[in-house]
């Protein structure tokens, strides 16, 4: 007997998840580049569909986001009933584990794979199991060698978040074929439109022909949306009806849903929001990589830098944090000598690249 209500055991193990800062102490109107939000902001055509939405609040949403799903079916050629919509993607990533694991079952992952994965295999008393990686890049007969009879779930971001690691599809493919038929693999494709190599695949043909893999997308990133809340699964009809059963019955609440169809068929902001990125990704890796900071190859709209230290990637966050630009320090994705950089508008990007040779300099 305790004196007081206890929580699930290994619960209070968990580091709670903290997002990027937003302020910079002085600074009325920061550069914010810690969370690999769109540096363009919303799409207009989705302002206007939410505002037009606001009319109607006072209705529960379409539960089933029907007609979210029949658009995103018709954009990606999918079958509607496949589709399940979230709080976020990562309301669909919370929802598969809470259904297929477990305790003491392993959740399988890159060891610098999204942070959220091995908070949802701990908030189910599951165990992570974290694949070293080849500088930061996964290893995919490294990650077969750790598969157990334990193993329930295996998550890959496709790029990943926070290194920018793109696996190639021969890899993705080689992954599937080599993980037994019960364990389930998550390809999270939360940067897929930011990609630009042949070499990608975000997974869909692989759903389309198995049971047991499934692929996330969301409308935080170069949709814009990332307040609004709202994510999706392509996933196997047998796991689209799980997560239809776990989920709260309004979990994609209805101004998100009006924006995210209008997003949807925003083809210009989207285009525009790409190329944006594949046009200063490099520019900026080749600005970091001349004051000396090891640059690691991105796939999506950010970039990870190392320091070689913590001291230094502190002192350097610092030193930007004080000319009003915000990165995101990586201490809690077990990466303390390095830097997160989101690309932003081509000013910030400037300001930023000027602000880095500045404290090389220093
Ligand atoms: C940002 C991000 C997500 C998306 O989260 P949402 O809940 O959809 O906002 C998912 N996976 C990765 C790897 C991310 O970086």
């Amino acid at each position: 007997m305790t004196d007081q209500p206890e929580p699930r055991s290994g619960l209070l193990d968990i580091m709670a998840y903290r997002g990027g800062v937003a302020d910079a102490p002085g600074f009325t109107a920061p550069i914010k580049l810690s969370s690999n939000e769109n540096c363009f902001g919303a799409p207009q055509s989705a302002i206007d569909a939410l505002i037009e939405e606001t009319s109607r609040l006072e209705r529960y949403p379409d539960g089933g986001a029907l007609r979210l799903r029949e658009a995103l079916a018709a954009k990606h050629d999918l079958p509607v009933d496949q589709i399940v919509c979230g709080c976020g993607s990562d309301e669909l990533l919370q929802l598969l584990g809470r259904s297929y694991l477990n305790a003491g079952d392993e959740v399988l992952f890159s060891a610098h794979g999204f942070l959220t994965y091995k908070l949802i295999a701990l908030q189910n008393e599951a165990v992570p199991v974290m694949v070293p990686e080849d500088d930061l890049c996964a290893n995919v007969s490294r990650m077969l060698e750790a598969v157990t009879e334990r193993t329930r779930i295996v998550f890959v971001a496709n790029p990943n978040n926070p290194t920018g690691y793109m696996m190639p599809k021969d890899d993705l493919y080689r992954l599937h074929a080599g993980l037994p038929e019960d364990v389930l693999l998550v390809v999270d494709t939360a940067y897929a439109e930011y990609v630009d190599d042949a070499a990608y695949s975000c997974g869909m043909e692989l759903v389309r022909n198995h049971k047991n893999v499934l692929t996330t997308r969301t409308f935080s990133k170069v949709y814009g949306l990332a307040g609004l809340r709202i994510g999706w699964a392509y996933c196997p009809e047998q796991v689209a009806a799980v997560l239809n059963r776990v989920r709260s019955p309004f979990n994609a609440n209805r101004p998100a849903q009006a924006a995210a169809i209008a997003a949807l068929q925003d083809d210009a902001f989207v285009a525009r929001s790409a190329a944006h990125v594949q046009k200063w990704r490099p520019w900026l890796s080749e600005e970091i990589s001349k004051t000396g900071i090891r640059v690691y190859s991105s796939a999506g709209n950010f970039i990870l830098m190392g320091l070689g230290n913590a001291e230094k990637a502190d002192a350097a966050e610092q030193f930007l944090m004080k000319k009003g630009l915000i990165l995101r320090g990586m201490r809690g994705f077990g990466l303390p000598g390095f830097l997160r950089l989101t690309i932003g508008l081509d000013e910030e990007n400037q300001a930023f690249a000027k602000g880095l040779a500045e404290f090389m300099a220093s």
